[in-house]
Parts: C-alpha cells; structure tokens; sequence
C-alpha cells in the first residue's frame, strides 16, 4: 500500500513575547488527514502495511484464519475482555489484564505471544514470560490513557517530596496494574506492590501493616473506592496528588496526616458514569440491578448496587436470576458480550452515549491479521520488550502481588 501524501501546514509564527515552544512551532509540520497517514516519528508500529480490506471482509476472515493456523502452536493469541468480536474470536484464551498475563506466564512454549489488548498488559506479558519468548502488540498506538497519567519523572518527584518530608520511610507504594513497567518497577524498587480490581483490598491490607500510607498509583477512584468502602477509611483519609502543581497541589501538613495519597489519575471510560446515570436507569428501567467497577467515581459507586471488577461483573451477572435486570457500568464491546451470552436476562450500558475504550479499540483484524501473517512470514512486527533491570524489579513488585496473604 502506498504512503499517502501529506499537506504541509505553516504554524504561524507567535507574536513577540510568546514562549519558545510557542517559538519552535513556526517550522514546517506535516498535516494528517484524519485516518489518512502515519507520522513515522511519532506515530511508530502504527500502520499495518500491506493491501487489506475491513474488518468485515470475509477474505480478511479467511486470511485471519490461515495465518492463525500457519503459526499454530508457535503463537498464542491473548484477549482482554475489552476488546472488539472481530478480534476476541480469534483469541485463544480472553481475561482482564492479570489474568492475560498469566496465561502468557503459563505457555512457554509459545514463540510468540499476541497481545490483544493495550501496551502495559504487552509489557507485564513480557515481564512474566522467557526470555525467549516474543510479546507482539498488533498496534504500538493501543496505550492507556490512565497508565499515561503517572510518568516515571512524575512519580520520582512525588516521592523526593515525601523523603524531603520525612515520611518517605513510612509510605508504601501501590501501582495499579494499569501502569507503565517503569511505574511497576519503582513500585519493586520501594518495597511495594502491584494490584487489581480483584485484590485492591487485600493489597492495601497488606500496604498498611507494612508501612501508615499508602501512595496509590495511578487511579485515584480505585484507591479511594477500596479504601473508604471496604477498607473503613473515610474520605477526610485521603490526598489526592496532582502531577501537575508544585508539591502535588498540597499543603504538607495534608500529605502528613493522609493515610492514603491518591494519584490524580483516571480512565477515561469508567471517569465517564455519574451518579446521574444511575438514577436515570433506575427511572427508566424499574427494579433493575446496577453493577460498576471500581474505576468508576466514588459517587457512582455509592449509588450503585454492586462494584466488581471485570471477572466479578462477568460472574455475578452470569449466576444472576433468569428475568433479572442489569445496568453495568464497564467498557461497552464487554457489556454487549454479557447481553449476547446471557438472552435471559436484561443486561444494559449504564450510560446511554455509546462509549468504547478508544485504545483498546485501536486493535482491529486488519491489525491482527497483519502481525500473524508478518509472523509467519518470519519478520517480528511490533515487538514490546522491557529491559532487564525494568523487569526484574517490575517482577518484585508482581511477584509481591502474587504472595498477597
Ligand atoms: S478502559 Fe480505561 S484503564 Fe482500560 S485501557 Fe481503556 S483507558 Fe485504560
């Protein structure tokens, strides 16, 4: 396929006065239709090179399905549950994040290990597999807006600032497992741990007979969410970090009295649901069961039902009544599959504007098929890889994890 051409767009130069950043946009940019192109410099591993039609296509079906046999046992195909049908059917095994990267764990003898998901699962799938094994991300653009949010230079500050405090030595680092392996392994590096949706409680338990605080990464509402309504703290408990402002946006004498220190950090789906949703689907939908995961606000989570993870919602709504009612407050390809797989029961979005995660939805068949037909044609596309000193104290701070009590 032939590169499209791009427009050069002139940025006009500033007024006298303006910034040097402000300065150095006057050069010559390359303008990007939308969808059209890739910018090679920052967009790399983007394009899926070759002549291939959409995702509807049945030859893109047929060339999805021999290039999946062409590479057989050598590959092993991962899902997460957020991901699109064209791609989830062509998954060997699907799952929330940890359980993905376990599974990758499990299969060594898998040449290769196809990520069908965004680039920090990629990166704990390489972590936890040999070093012989090759992790493929079939879109290096398929990232995470949250793990995006706690950089490494970020972190590093924060924590500079609790040591200038005095109170590094008493606060315990916990990462998300939606981080960056650079955000894992300064959590390894600290003593600290990483957690799910599935075992936030017990690892802030844990974090909390360690060490008085805890500096919770990089999602604030499933920090606060697991401390204040399973833990018992109270909101006056918690700080919340802004990466953005000199010393977190907070007054010293808050971050000494916090016993948690939440990173303003979100996802961009789950931020989405209000209390206002709830109460508008309680109205429209009488009597029906309302489930969010704990990436949701705290309002929201106060005004549903249920919070579960990922695997909880699959499996309360799965066990749940015949003629029962659900509004579930997750990632929507995920909320249509459990309606499709459970035509007994109402299973609805809990927001009624339609709201897929955009980065997980980067990976299509036209990508897929691409990375499994390079692969066996012998050519590695899409490689993740975390250097060895990343890993090993990423691994720390995961393997911590797995020995939670
Ligand atoms: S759903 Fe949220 S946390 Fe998950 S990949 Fe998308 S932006 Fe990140």
């Amino acid at each position: 396929m032939s590169r499209p051409s791009t427009t050069q767009l002139t940025i006009p130069r500033p007024a006298d006065g303006a910034s040097q950043t402000e300065v150095n946009s006057g050069r010559q940019l390359p303008l990007l239709l939308l969808g059209a192109g890739a910018d090679p410099h920052s967009e790399r591993g983007v394009s899926c090179p070759g002549e291939l039609p959409p995702p509807s296509d049945r030859d893109l079906v047929r060339r999805a399905e021999r290039a999946r046999a062409a590479l057989g046992d050598r590959a092993f195909v991962l899902g997460h549950h957020y991901q699109r049908d064209e791609v989830i059917r062509f998954a060997d095994v699907t799952g929330d994040s940890f359980n993905l990267a376990r599974e990758a764990a499990a299969r060594p003898s898998a040449e290769f290990v196809i990520f069908c998901g965004v680039h920090f699962m990629a990166e704990s799938a390489d972590i936890l597999t040999s070093p012989e094994q090759r992790v493929i991300l079939p879109d290096l653009a398929a990232g995470c807006s949250m793990a995006d949010m706690a950089s490494y230079n970020q972190v590093e500050e924060c924590w500079e600032t609790l040591e200038d405090l005095g109170l590094a030595e008493s606060v315990v680092p916990v990462t998300y497992m939606n981080s960056s392996a650079d955000i894992k392994a300064f959590t390894g590096r600290h003593g600290g741990t990483v957690c799910t949706s599935s075992n936030a409680k017990r690892a802030l338990r844990w974090a909390l007979s360690k060490g008085s605080k805890v500096l919770f990464l990089p999602d604030q509402h499933l920090g606060r969410n697991t401390a204040v309504l399973e833990l018992g703290l109270s909101l006056d408990d918690c700080v919340v970090w802004n990466p953005h402002k000199p010393g977190g946006g907070l007054d010293p004498d808050a971050l000494r009295r916090a016993t948690m220190i939440l990173w303003r950090g979100h996802c961009s789906v789950h931020g989405r649901f209000t209390a206002a949703n709830v109460a508008e689907v309680r109205q429209r939908v009488p009597g029906i069961n309302v489930i969010v995961h704990p990436e949701c606000v705290h309002d929201v989570a106060l005004a549903a039902d249920q919070i579960g993870s990922t695997e909880k919602i699959i499996q309360v709504i799965g066990q749940a009544p015949a003629g029962s009612s659900w509004a579930v407050g997750t990632e929507l390809n995920l909320v249509q599959r459990l309606a499709e797989a459970n035509p007994d029961k109402t299973v609805v979005f809990l927001d009624k504007t339609v709201c897929y995660c955009s980065t997980m939805n980067r990976i299509d068949l036209p990508h897929l098929v691409w990375a499994m037909e390079s692969l066996a044609a012998g050519q590695t596309v899409n490689q993740i890889t975390v250097d060895a000193q990343t890993a090993a104290q990423a691994k720390a701070a995961l393997d911590q994890m797995l020995a939670l009590p």
